[in-house]
């Protein structure tokens, strides 16, 4: 089952998909992630990746897509996939459906979770990363305004997409997850 998490930088996607990867049982695929990891490791792709994630830029869309595409290949992600960070612009939703399409698979749902803005500066600021200052916080949410929220209507228009509320208790935001899966994946 192909798990979409949606929604701004700081909203609690990656905390979210790291409990849900174990109720659920499916594992978590976070773009962010694997290129802090790449950053680290100084593989080409980390070397390629670094300035565009230090300004808060977006990595280009096939670069994206294509570190996807090995991942969702490998056997671990047979059973499914709760991807977190990624689709984050219309060529990347474009470049998911093919490669699904390929693997006989489908987005089961798109999980929309929302914060506002001012509740995301804070807790960003709180968390302290690399990329998470105030400068650059704003401009991954500019950048997320601007190519990844346009993708919430792409994805209504295939009937796919939940909101939830990404406010309160991280249990809570989970039961609220979990409350519009499907009861088979509960
Ligand atoms: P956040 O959601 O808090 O911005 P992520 O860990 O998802 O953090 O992403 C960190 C950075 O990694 C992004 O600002 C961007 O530079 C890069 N990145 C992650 N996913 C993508 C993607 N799908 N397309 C382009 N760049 C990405």
């Amino acid at each position: 089952m192909i798990i979409v998490l949606f929604g701004a930088p700081g909203v609690g996607k990656g905390t979210q998909a790291a409990i849900l990867a174990e109720r659920l049982n499916i594992p978590h695929l976070s773009t962010g992630d694997a290129f802090r990891q790449a950053i680290k490791s100084e593989t080409p792709v980390g070397l390629l990746a670094k300035r565009y994630v230090d300004a808060g830029e977006l990595v280009p869309d096939t670069v994206v897509a294509q570190i996807v595409e090995e991942a969702l290949s490998q056997p671990r992600f047979l059973p499914g996939a709760l991807l977190d960070g990624f689709p984050r612009t219309r060529p990347q939703a474009d470049a998911l459906s093919e490669i699904l399409s390929k693997q006989n698979r489908d987005i089961h749902s798109v999980v929309n979770i929302q914060v506002d803005n001012s509740a995301i500066i804070e807790r960003l600021l709180l968390r302290g990363r690399a990329d998470d200052s105030h400068e650059v916080i704003q401009h991954r949410l500019d950048v997320y305004q601007a190519e990844t929220q346009p993708l919430l209507d792409y994805y209504a228009s295939k009937g796919v997409l939940v909101s939830i509320d990404g406010k309160g208790a991280v249990a809570d935001v989970t039961q609220r997850i979990l409350s519009v899966l499907p009861t088979a994946t509960a």
